[in-house]
């Protein structure tokens, strides 16, 4: 295919992520994807706040822009979702279009901004740049067809109903299976809408993303799935700048990780992860501190910096010959480990599609916004794994923990589980490599930037 919109170049694709790590890593990705495929000129834009925390930049050989949501020294988990994102419009709207302005008047003008709909005002701008215009979603596509009926006001809030159908190949869903800032729209309304107004200018745009594949979730709108979009060195293809894993908000403890896995034994350890925002009570800390002990399994726990007085007091030298404890890790590195048995996780979107492309069995222990979604896909639909249960003070007690951890890791219940691993496994790389789903969506796209007319 022969690049070359303006005078030989190729076009030049302005990414630009919403400010938090589980966002900006897989449009990254997604970048790469873009960039093997002939689109050379990418330059990715993040918030100035986010740019300054984030710990391994540069994490990526693109050119780093910036724009502002009008908290550039932080203090946006002060304020409302409404003054969010209403400041948020106001100075992203403002500081997009003198980036591209900007970018114009220095002789590389941007033809196509690909943009994260937590920012649906960029739409606006695109539109009056005369750019073509494509939303990437992070969340998965059962997410989006969920909370799209309710921005439609198909599916009615606060919910009443004990079961909800949504049309388009979902299954039944309890209240408890629907994304938490849905089902609990009468204590937090303003986070509800925040979350709907994803879908703001959805009919307008020229291409939606979403970061899936076709064979793991077919509903919703007339989408192109793309993903999973995580590092490709991952998924047996290597692309340039691929030992670049992204930007992120955290160190990784990497050695001291892999060492401690290369001396146990396949499949034993339990890998524990909340992912990068995930607050778990201290109640559920410690409950999960106590079942960790307690099992028969070496576990690897990741405990962000800022959640290590959670843990019990002297619980890392009570653990320390079966357990390891870090702050962060390459997490792909850790999945990827044949030492790992299973995944203890929040069900965050990237940490679930990562689990699926390692063949990781997953126990659930959903937090809040869409991995409660997430979780109830991966016992009930994907089959990888089971969601454990709360009790009725909301907390996931030890002994379901580790009834959890032996239900997908020993016995017939174990062995099916495995069985679904390897053929998710599978689907993943076939959905990517050349021919697969995900990658003529990418094709198709990249041949549209290439010849817009046609
Ligand atoms: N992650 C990581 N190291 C860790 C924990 C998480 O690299 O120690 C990465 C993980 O691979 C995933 C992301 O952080 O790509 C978390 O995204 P997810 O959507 O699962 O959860 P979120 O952080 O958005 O809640």
């Amino acid at each position: 295919m022969e690049i070359g919109k303006q005078e030989g170049k190729s076009p030049h694709c302005l990414v630009l992520a919403f400010p938090l790590q589980g966002h900006v890593n897989p449009m990254l990705q997604f970048s790469k994807r873009l960039n093997y495929k002939g689109i050379t000129r990418i330059t990715i834009a993040v918030t100035k706040f986010f740019l300054k925390n984030a710990k391994d930049f540069p994490a990526t050989s693109f050119p780093v822009e910036t724009i502002s949501d009008g908290f550039d020294n932080g203090g946006f988990e002060k304020v409302s979702p409404l003054e969010y994102y209403n400041r948020c419009w106001e100075s992203g709207s403002d500081t997009l279009a003198d980036l591209i302005e900007k970018l114009r008047s220095s002789g590389s003008g941007i033809d196509c901004l690909i943009y994260d709909p937590f920012f649906p005002w960029a739409l606006d701008v695109a539109k009056k740049f005369g750019l073509m215009a494509a939303m990437f979603f992070t969340q998965s596509n059962s997410v989006n067809n969920i909370y799209f009926h309710a921005y439609k006001g198909e599916l009615k809030l606060p919910i009443s109903e004990p079961e909800i159908r949504i049309p388009g190949g979902l299954p039944v869903l309890k209240p408890g299976d629907l994304p938490s800032f849905i089902g609990e729209y009468e204590s937090n309304p303003e986070r509800s809408e925040f979350m709907l107004k994803q879908f703001r200018n959805v009919e307008k745009v020229d291409w939606i993303f979403v970061n899936t594949f076709y064979e793991l979730e077919q509903e919703f709108l007339p989408v192109k799935a793309i993903g999973p979009s995580i590092p490709s060195w991952y998924l047996d293809k290597r692309l340039p700048d691929d030992k670049l894993y992204g930007l992120s908000a955290f160190k990784p403890i990497t050695e001291p990780c892999i060492n401690w896995l290369n001396k146990q034994q396949n499949k034993s350890v339990i890998y524990v992860s909340f992912g990068s925002f995930a607050q778990p009570g201290l109640d559920q800390m410690e409950e999960l501190a106590l079942a960790l002990k307690m099992t028969q399994m070496n576990f690897l726990w990741v405990v962000r910096a800022s959640e290590e007085t959670k843990l019990p007091k002297n619980y890392r030298d009570d653990v320390s010959e079966k357990g390891l404890i870090v702050t962060w890790c390459h997490q792909l590195d850790v999945l990827a480990h044949e030492a790992i048995g299973c995944f203890l996780t929040h069900c965050g979107w990237n940490s679930t599609l990562e689990a699926l492309s390692s063949g990781v069995p997953m126990v659930g222990l959903p937090q809040w916004s869409d991995q409660t979604t997430n979780a109830k896909f991966v016992e009930d639909v994907w089959k990888m794994g089971v969601r454990a249960k709360k009790d009725e003070n909301g907390i996931v007690r030890r002994d379901e923990i580790i009834h959890c951890v032996s239900y997908v890791m020993e016995g017939e219940t174990g062995e099916k589980i495995r069985r679904s691993a390897i053929k998710w496994k599978k689907l993943v790389r076939d959905a990517v490599d050349e021919g697969g789903s995900s990658n003529r969506s990418i094709e198709e796209f990249v041949s549209a930037l290439v010849e817009p007319s046609i």
